[in-house]
């Protein structure tokens, strides 16, 4: 079999990349071939051609042009490939140096995984894009997690089983575990939309991971950043690993390693964030969820400082009283404020445009970026009075001085808007090099510079007619007319001119000058963009020399626009300083749920009702409202405002309430509305069964709990039952602050016999049979639940309501009168009391009468019912 050379080494670099897609640079396209071509082909939605034979087969064959190189790629990542870059690593006219029939050169530079990424294109701004690593040696383990277009490097120890909502918490893209785990963390894992990446056990060997963290910290040990145990050397060190098989060597700057404790943030479960639409709502984007209603910021930096800051609420009450002290201050200085605001309006993403730089993937902008972070930064400092500025505040403004000298050097070494690539040049500001200035001159002026040869010319020679003209074939020569031409061709101009061309009425000359000249000219452009690119390193280098000083700047500028941003926020939508400390309390008047706030305002413009909520507790006791009330009341709305509020304050931001006084909460859970995990082959019921065990099994009395709508998913007695124990056991085991809304109207018996519950209710009003909607929360029990008048609402059949209404009557009357009298009357309802309309009837009535016939509806659970009705209806 003779395999061409180019196809030798396509499939040597192949079988390197096994597990990855290989875009194979050739000129301007990369290239895909065998299977990679046709997997590309399809998720790419490209054509699939052929190109040459291998085996005897036609080989597959699909491409991309590099210069769109990065939307294909970003396709492929979202769909699950990872890509191995491969360039060539030479000119063709370098390779044919190397011999005739010599491939150019080509190697892997980078591959590209979801975790990896640093293209601006690629990457949301306003989001961290975390890869994580898991390890586990021997009783402990540990997650480190790394944002690589930021550089900013973490790591946790965690028991196993926090796993899961850790990653719900940090959203990383990639997870990287040892390769024996993969199968099975992958359950865990897939819940979380996280692709998972196995590696050999050698990767996560904490004493080689030790010496490779102290070689890219460049230090001795590893003790200046704190005492990490051994998993979390593992963790961070298969982190480190990892970056240098996907960047080739190539590492980002990564900072110091910063050590999380679970301790110091409430910990709050996966569901629970899902529930409470935190940073992603239901739909899963960002749109609709709390962080969108709150993002004010104008940075990407205050930004992203937000989306963590809101995943991890603090339970430091010091932390707190600090974020909320510097929001508190902007709030006040108004003025400042806006001012503030305005400057950072032209801060670009410095973090990012660093990490470009580090990486090598940087581009004169990222420069410019960095100037004009830096001036902007060094403006802010010049504008904040430190002495007036609350603690968290001062320390940022101290930080965003410093940096005169880079500034300086790239003001002086930069244009105003630079290009986005180095190769185009036309960045560097002019005077800053003689060579590059006149480089520059002689390609941009090469016209008027042979004018004025030309002109020369013409007055040495005296003859007029002299033209200095350009073609393809001689380049720049000197033309004129044959009865002049003698006069050139002779003493004293034959030493000067060179003849190169008689044509049918002209001669055509050149002279040393000119030619020289000429080249110059050709050269001149590419010689400015060398000097450019070399220009280019040096202000890199410098830059880079200065990372960690410009790091610190940057999170300071993200500091300043968030507590700026959360000042706008509150004052433009009346939210209020929350008094925490560390007592029991959960005091909330007029709240208010932000998102379903908004909504209502966009939609129709009606006004959200305010709301108390109170649940504080004493020392030791719980503090539980049993909250009843009609579907549609707004009931689960209520549950989630309150639980928004908490972790609103201790983010360190102002609340939407009127007063909010909140004792730290440690953690929060909640079971609310249905689940989604019905795809899992689980069924909505032991879904809540599931997580109701791990509420009450690890509330604490700091915790605080909101259920709604426990036991729904199974028969009545079941459910009312198993409702009303969990009560009992957060009143009397967990003594936690809780809401629980129910529609099981017996439990409100529940308020007269445990002291620390108490009953409230979603109030509405009848009138003329149709149900109004207050929305107002008090203190007592609903009378009724109004599902009826709400399934009307819901445009239910006239004919299904009156028959309902007829049902209800008789079962509130049997209840009254006894058991045993509920059952005569049901009996006794004329069934069928309103026939279908003709149109309506079903065809196969006889079957499904049969059907029907064998039910026994006291032995069914709503969810067996379900299933018959969809059976009934694929009868029909
Ligand atoms: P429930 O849980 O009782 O079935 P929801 O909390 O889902 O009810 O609320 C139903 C709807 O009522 C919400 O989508 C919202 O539009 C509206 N709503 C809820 N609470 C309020 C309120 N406090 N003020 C105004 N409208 C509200």
């Amino acid at each position: 079999m003779t395999v061409t050379p180019m196809m030798a080494q396509y499939l040597d670099i192949k079988a390197a990349h096994s597990g990855a897609l290989l875009f194979y640079r050739m000129g301007d396209f990369y290239e895909m071939f065998f299977d990679d071509a046709v997997a590309a082909a399809e998720a790419l939605d490209i054509a699939l051609t052929k190109r040459g034979k291998h085996d005897g087969k036609d080989i597959p064959m699909c491409g991309v042009p590099v210069h769109s190189a990065e939307g294909y790629l970003l396709t492929l990542i979202r769909k699950g490939f990872r890509v191995a870059v491969c360039e060539q690593m030479e000119s063709p006219a370098e390779a044919k140096k190397r011999g005739s029939k010599s491939v150019v050169h080509r190697d892997v530079v980078r591959l590209v995984t979801p975790g990896t990424l640093t293209e601006e294109s690629l990457l949301d701004a306003r989001r961290h894009n975390y890869l994580a690593a898991f390890a586990e040696v021997r009783d402990a383990a540990a997650l480190a997690w790394v944002d690589i277009s930021t550089g900013a490097f973490h790591v946790m120890p965690l028991t196993p089983v926090r796993l899961g909502p850790e990653l719900a918490r940090l959203a990383p893209s990639e997870l990287i575990v040892s390769e024996a785990k993969e199968t099975e963390l992958y359950e865990t894992v897939s819940d979380f939309g996280v692709a998972l990446t196995g590696l050999a056990r050698s990767a996560f060997d904490s004493g080689s991971a030790e010496k490779r963290l102290c070689d890219v910290f460049n230090v001795g040990a590893l003790d200046a950043y704190g005492t990490f145990d051994r998993a979390e050397v593992s963790a961070m060190g298969a982190i480190v690993e990892y970056l240098e098989i996907t960047q080739k060597g190539n590492l980002p700057l990564l900072r110091p390693p910063q050590k999380e404790a679970e301790q110091r943030t409430v910990q709050i479960d996966a569901a629970t964030r899902r529930n409470l639409e935190l940073t992603q709502s239901l739909g899963g984007g960002r749109s609709g969820s709390l962080l969108s209603v709150m993002d004010k910021t104008v940075t990407a930096g205050g930004g992203r400082l937000l989306e963590r800051r809101l995943s991890s609420p603090s339970r430091v009450l010091d932390t707190v009283q600090r974020r909320l002290d510097a929001v508190e201050y902007c709030v006040h200085e108004a003025a400042l404020t806006s001012t503030i605001r305005d400057d950072l309006r032209k801060v670009p993403d410095l973090d990012r445009a660093l990490s470009r730089l580090s990486l090598d993937r940087g581009g004169p902008r990222d420069l410019a970026a960095i100037r004009n972070g830096l001036t902007q930064a060094s403006l802010l400092h010049a504008r904040l009075d430190p002495a007036a500025l609350p603690d968290l505040l001062r320390d940022a403004a101290h930080q965003l001085s410093g940096h005169d000298d880079l500034i300086d050097r790239l003001d002086a070494a930069l244009v105003a808007d630079p290009p986005l690539l180095i190769r185009d040049g036309g960045f560097v500001a002019p005077g800053l090099d003689a060579d590059l200035d006149e480089a520059r001159q002689l390609r941009d002026e090469g016209r008027s510079v042979i004018a004025r040869m030309q002109a020369q010319f013409v007055t040495d020679t005296g003859i007029s007619s002299l033209k200095i003209k350009h073609n393809n074939v001689l380049g720049y020569f000197i033309e004129t007319t044959a009865t002049h031409a003698q006069k050139m061709l002779s003493a004293p101009y034959s030493d000067m001119f060179i003849h190169r061309q008689t044509t049918a009425n002209q001669v055509r000359f050149t002279t040393v000058e000119l030619s020289e000249l000429e080249t110059k000219i050709l050269n001149a452009g590419a010689r400015a963009i060398d000097i450019e690119k070399r220009l280019y390193e040096e202000l890199k280098s410098s830059v880079l020399s200065h990372a960690a000083g410009i790091g610190t700047a940057a999170a300071a500028l993200a500091e300043l626009d968030l507590a700026t941003a959360l000042a706008e926020l509150s004052v433009t939508e009346n939210w209020v300083r929350p008094k925490v400390d560390n007592s029991r309390a959960f005091d909330i008047i007029g709240g208010r749920h932000p998102v379903v706030e908004r909504a209502l305002k966009a939609q129709s413009g009606a006004a959200f009702i305010a709301n108390d909520c109170d649940l504080s507790a004493n020392a030791d006791a719980a503090k539980v409202w049993l909250l009843t009330g009609p579907n549609m009341a707004g009931k689960s709305t209520f549950l989630r405002q309150n639980a928004i509020i908490a972790l609103v304050a201790q983010t360190g931001c102002f609340v939407p309430a009127t007063s909010a006084h909140i004792g730290l909460i440690s953690q929060l859970f909640s079971r609310v509305g249905a689940s989604d995990d019905l795809a899992r082959g689980r069924s909505t019921f032991m879904v809540e069964m599931v997580e109701t065990a791990a509420i009450l099994n690890q509330a604490d009395d700091r915790a605080l709990v909101i259920l709604d709508e426990i036991g729904r998913g199974t028969a009545t007695y079941d459910g009312l039952s198993i409702a009303w124990a969990t009560l009992e056991h957060l009143h009397d085991v967990n003594r936690a602050r809780a809401l629980f809304a129910t529609h099981y109207h017996e439990m409100t018996a529940l308020a007269g016999k445990l002291p620390g519950v108490d009953n409230a209710t979603v109030t509405v009003k009848e009138w003329n049979g149709e149900v109004i909607f207050l929305h107002e929360v008090r203190k007592g029990a609903a009378d009724r639940s109004y599902g009826v008048q709400v399934a009307q609402l819901a445009g239910l059949p006239d004919s299904v309501i009156a028959r309902a209404r007829v049902v209800l009557e008789a079962l509130e009357k049997g209840e009254r009168e006894g058991g045993a009298t509920q059952k005569t009357l049901i009996d006794d309802l004329p069934l069928f009391a309103v026939s279908p309309s003709p149109a309506a009837r079903p065809a196969k009535s006889s079957a499904l009468e049969d059907a029907l016939a064998q039910i026994q509806p006291d032995e069914l659970s709503p969810r067996d019912a379900l299933d018959l009705l969809y059976k009934l209806k694929e009868a029909a």
